[in-house]
């Protein structure tokens, strides 16, 4: 007899009908001789309706009372889902996040769970019951026993936690698409369903856009071996898999607060080439990175910052064996990616630096952490460390160095953090494995600069720590490459993207300490798109960034911003060119299938 936990999100349990489907499948599950704990949503469109109502009552609703509204949405579909089973004959119970025993931190509307009592939900397993819990909610496990949520999204994170913590044999996540898609089906009619994909990638896709998964229950997956599958709750199709490594075990106690890192890694080889001042406009990465990856050159980091009037700076690094080729191929192409002004050519610039290593630090635990990096950057500006280029995704921050500065880095980050060192890992993917697995659309995100900051160190810790101090999630940071002189000193620019609904709290936040960043000024854009491509199979293949380039130069479209990490690619856009951006980069990889899947209307 296996332990299965499944979750029914929102509008698989959007009404009377939906929920006596979902509970015929529970019933017919157990009938094939399975225990089954169940956890549901709140009923579709439910919980934003009672963020709305929150809204219509206070501009600015407390946190506290946000948890204790948005939880009862959750309770009313346990109860009808319970009700709908003992109906059929199927004893039931249902319990909420509190009942159950689901302990969190007291962070309201964000909390992460600290560890699942489990004695009262294996009794009434024992009772021959199926167990219907609250998803997305949990209680405080000192003082006053406060309600919590998880954050929007959170029932998944609720019940891979369940399935961790009773060490059950499956995670079910059932929701209104067959699976997991190459990217979001409703948005590119010919999206393909994957069989499977690896925590890694979709961890990556799931905190760029794709929501099918809360990025949370990933990383409990990926940390503990949960078997997970995504289905579909109207069909009986197989689904997609995520795959989980092979893990030691660890321990349940403080279940989302493992270590946030688990190691340090280095690349030793690697040289910058910068492009300065190329011309602001459609097509002019995709002629760079094209030529690069016709001519084999393998690039591993790429950022673009955001334009300085009308020309953009665009930086990578290469190994070093490869530093000449690529810095004569930028040399010969510079002159063809110049603004011209009238008779005045704005001239291109080509930087190296010869010499410079790559630090990160990886692991999962940092998902939803944005202190993790500002510790980075605190911890390599007081050993007076400068960073170079700096490359953030969910698993991942890394940073170049001056290679001179690189065995302290490398130590101080192993002190921090209180992990090893090794090598980054390199290319170990077969040649079966697609160069991009899937492509993900935010555009929930909005672009933040900060112009004329002290070219030191510690300015980013400073920066960063505040944002974080304030839990605002900072993706894509990009220092310009060009210093400038101002007002007497030396000064460079940093841009980044936070979450939309973040911008006027990190705004605010930035021009207050723009004073002690030597009188920056800091603005904002909230109308962008952040496009990605996601694969492990893009590790040591040249020409795949190129590719991307390339598909959204054919459009005409401009790409603002670009930050890569080992196994990403994310440019930011104009908002309304966002989906045209997916699709034309969907189809550039081949990921479409020629019959398209019928995808009900929520
Ligand atoms: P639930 O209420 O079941 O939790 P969600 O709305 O949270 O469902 O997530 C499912 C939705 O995620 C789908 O309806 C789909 O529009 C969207 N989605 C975004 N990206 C993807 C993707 N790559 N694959 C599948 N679905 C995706
Ligand atoms: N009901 C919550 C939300 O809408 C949690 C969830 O559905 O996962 O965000
Ligand atoms: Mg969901």
């Amino acid at each position: 007899m296996a332990l299965i936990v499944q979750k029914y999100g929102g509008t698989s349990v959007g009404s009377a009908e939906r929920i006596k489907l979902v509970a015929e499948r529970v019933k017919q599950t157990v009938a094939e001789g399975n225990s089954l704990v169940v956890v549901v949503s709140a009923m579709a469109k439910e919980t934003d309706k009672l963020v709305k109502l929150a809204h219509d009552v206070s501009s600015n609703p407390c946190r506290r009372e946000m948890d204790m509204l948005l939880s009862t949405g959750e309770q009313v579909s346990i109860a009808l889902l319970s009700m709908a089973l003992q109906d059929m004959g199927q004893p039931a119970i249902s319990l909420t996040g509190a009942q159950v025993g689901i302990e969190t931190e007291p962070a309201h509307t964000r909390a992460r769970i600290l560890n699942i009592q489990t004695e009262r939900l294996s009794r009434h397993l024992a009772e021959g019951k199926v167990v219907v819990v609250a998803g997305f909610q949990g209680i405080t496990n000192s003082g006053d026993l406060e309600v919590t949520t998880l954050g929007r999204g959170g029932s998944d994170t609720s019940a891979v936690a369940l399935a961790a913590a009773l060490k059950a044999d499956l995670c079910e996540i059932y929701t209104d698409v067959p699976g997991v898609f190459t990217t979001d089906p409703r948005l590119v009619a010919n999206a393909s369903l994957l069989d499977e994909i690896t925590c890694d990638e979709m961890l990556e896709l799931a905190s760029l856009g794709a929501k099918v998964l809360h990025p949370r229950a990933v990383e409990i997956a990926r940390n503990y071996g949960v078997q997970m599958v995504v289905k579909s709750s109207w069909t009986n199709e197989p689904g997609t898999k995520v795959i989980a490594p092979g893990v030691a075990p660890r321990p349940l106690q403080n279940l989302e607060l493992g270590r946030p890192v688990d190691a340090v890694h280095f690349d030793l080889d690697q040289a910058k080439v910068a492009l300065l001042r190329a011309e602001d406009r459609p097509g002019i990465a995709a002629s760079l990175f094209g030529e690069l990856s016709k001519q084999q050159v393998d690039v591993d980091l790429i950022i673009q910052s955001i334009h300085d009037g009308s020309t953009n700076d665009i930086a990578f690094t290469v190994d070093r064996a490869s530093l000449n080729h690529a810095e004569a191929v930028s040399t010969a192409l510079g002159p063809t990616l110049q603004k011209h002004r009238g008779s005045r050519v704005e001239q291109t610039e080509v930087m190296v630096d010869p010499e410079i290593v790559k630090v990160s630090i990886v692991g999962a635990g940092m998902i939803g952490r944005p202190g993790i990096a500002a510790q980075m950057f605190h911890t390599l500006a007081d050993a007076k460390i400068n960073l170079q280029m700096i490359s953030t995704s969910e698993v991942n921050v890394s940073c170049t160095i001056a290679a001179k500065d690189c065995d302290r880095a490398i130590a101080v980050l192993c002190e921090q953090f209180e992990v090893d060192s090794s090598p980054a890992p390199t290319n170990a993917i077969g040649p079966n494995c697609p160069p991009v697995r899937g492509v993900a659309l935010d555009l929930k995100q909005a672009r933040l600069a900060i112009r004329h900051i002290p070219d030191r160190p510690g300015m980013a810790a400073h920066i960063f720590q505040t944002l974080a101090t304030a839990n605002i999630c900072v993706d894509m940071i990009i220092q310009s490459q060009r210093s400038r002189l101002n007002n007497g000193q030396m000064t460079r620019d940093i841009a980044f993207t936070v979450p939309q609904m973040d911008m006027d709290t990190a705004l605010k936040l930035l021009k207050e300490i723009s004073q002690s960043l030597g009188d920056a000024e800091v603005t904002a854009e909230p109308n962008v798109a952040k496009v990605s491509i996601v694969g492990i199979g893009m590790l040591g293949r040249p020409g795949v960034a190129a590719q991307m380039f390339e598909a959204m130069a054919d459009k005409g479209i401009n790409i603002q911003m670009i930050a890569t990490s080992e196994i990403r690619v994310s440019c930011v856009v104009a908002e309304n060119q966002g989906a045209e951006a997916l699709q034309a980069v969907h189809q550039v990889f081949e990921l479409g299938q020629t019959h398209q899947i019928e995808i009900p209307a929520r």
